[in-house]
């Protein structure tokens, strides 16, 4: 094996380096019959670390590494966000910032729409979900992966299932929002879907 061989999980134990519920439950769904404990970093009692990346790809890796580090087991974290074409790829990394403190995705899908109609171009609606995936070991090791799902908003709102901005994103082909699709079809398209099939054939082999 040479050094840019990408590193196997060879654990039975995982934690998820995330406090976001809506992730978890999506994440643990595609771990399901896989030989692994999997632990959340919520029970755990893990602290969220500061996210001063300014790509995905760093505030992933500072997440599953923190996660890593204070419990000695591999963690896989999760950064995602909503990427809006008008408005140069705002909020991307800053998707839950939008929302504020009160974690109010109302208010954030507002502010994306609001933004498209003062931007140069309100007419356009593209989006993309992006999600990273960072996999890291105790020692320090990290291997990322990207899933992208392509789509249009649509305003106002429609649906209340999924979270964050999933009532405003209609992914291409599609013509109910991710707020309004049930469960396990979002979870056919997703930009975590993508990530998480990435990950598995990277790093798994159970
Ligand atoms: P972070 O990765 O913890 O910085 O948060 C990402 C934010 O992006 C979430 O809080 C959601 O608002 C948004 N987001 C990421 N993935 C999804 C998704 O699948 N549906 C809806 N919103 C998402």
């Amino acid at each position: 094996m040479n050094d840019t061989s990408p590193r196997i999980f060879d654990a039975s134990e995982l934690v998820l380096a995330t406090h976001n519920q809506g992730k978890v439950k999506e994440i643990r769904a595609r771990l399901d019959g896989r030989d692994v404990e999997v632990f959340n970093a919520g029970d755990l009692g893990l602290d969220e670390p500061e996210e001063n990346g300014v790509t995905f790809e760093e505030n992933a890796t500072i997440k599953a590494l923190a996660a890593a580090k204070a419990t000695g087991k591999i963690s896989l974290a999760d950064d995602s966000g909503l990427a809006v074409s008008a408005l140069n790829g705002a909020p991307g990394i800053y998707s839950a910032r939008w929302a504020g403190a009160g974690k109010d995705f109302k208010v954030a899908m507002q502010r994306v729409y609001d933004e498209i109609q003062a931007s140069a171009t309100p007419d356009n609606m593209d989006a993309a979900f992006v999600c990273v995936i960072a996999l890291a070991w105790p020692d320090g090791h990290v291997e990322l992966v990207r899933g992208e799902c392509n789509g249009t908003l649509t305003w106002p709102i429609r649906g209340a299932d999924g979270f964050g901005y999933d009532p405003m994103f209609v992914p291409h082909g599609h013509s109910e929002t991710f707020g309004e699709m049930d469960f396990d079809t979002k979870q056919t398209m997703s930009h975590r879907k993508i990530a998480l099939d990435q990950i598995f054939v990277k790093c798994f082999t159970i």
